[in-house]
């Protein structure tokens, strides 16, 4: 079982549920994998066997093609939320912090070829790995974070909430509406461009704020 963790300070009395995620929501990631944009948010679920801490070597899937990195803002979860509109969504939220949406790129490409759902590419054991998180008290405006992902020392994704198609108190509202949010989810806001293979003894350097991480792929 995954407990959550307030970066430099305590355990969050939060355990992990489950991880439900935007697929589309920059539009140059849309672009660099050629997808249309969608009206409405595409949505998907990593249970709570994917959720791992970050800082540990990531274990990537062998044997079953390129497992790809999209770096998201993650937010955790602190009320119930339950069909609630935008106005509701801020005060129930506990923080934020940034996860890796791990996907097996060509597992994934060939379920998308025949139209069926995504889970054996993005919902396998590890393929959410979390930061520790930021208190909300420390973050004025949701729409204006910015995060990168260092990869071997190379700057691979650089992300702005700002660019976001859906903001985040809007899209949490929208999820409400099919999936209840219990207290310890989290919900992954969608990678920006910068998409690319992880492999054995990468290095991984993330940024959010005064947060920082490193961690390394197994
Ligand atoms: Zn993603």
């Amino acid at each position: 079982m995954y407990h959550h963790q307030q970066y430099q300070g305590d355990e969050i009395p939060l355990v992990a549920g489950k991880a439900v995620c935007v697929g589309r929501n920059y539009v140059e990631h849309i672009q660099e994998l050629n997808n249309p944009t969608p009206s409405e948010p595409l949505l998907f679920i990593k249970p709570t066997t994917a959720l791992v801490d970050i800082s540990k070597p990531l274990q990537v899937p062998q044997q079953l093609g390129q497992c790809h990195n999209e770096l998201e803002l993650a937010v955790l979860i602190q009320h119930t939320l339950s069909k609630v509109s935008p106005e509701q969504v801020r005060p129930a939220l506990w923080g934020v912090g940034l996860a890796l949406d791990l996907t097996l790129r060509d597992v994934q490409s060939e379920l998308k070829a025949k139209g069926l759902p995504w889970e054996r590419a993005k919902s396998f054991d590890g393929a959410c790995p979390l930061s520790p998180f930021l208190p909300l008290c420390e973050i004025e405006d949701l729409q204006d974070l910015h995060f990168t992902l260092r990869v071997n020392s190379q700057m691979r994704q650089q992300g702005y909430s700002g660019n976001m198609i859906w903001p985040i108190s809007q899209l949490i509202a929208q999820i409400s509406q099919v999936f209840t949010l219990c207290p310890g989810d989290v919900v992954l806001t969608g990678t920006p461009k910068g998409v690319g293979p992880l492999l054995s003894g990468d290095h991984l350097h993330l940024r959010l704020n005064r947060m920082q991480i490193d961690t390394q792929v197994n």
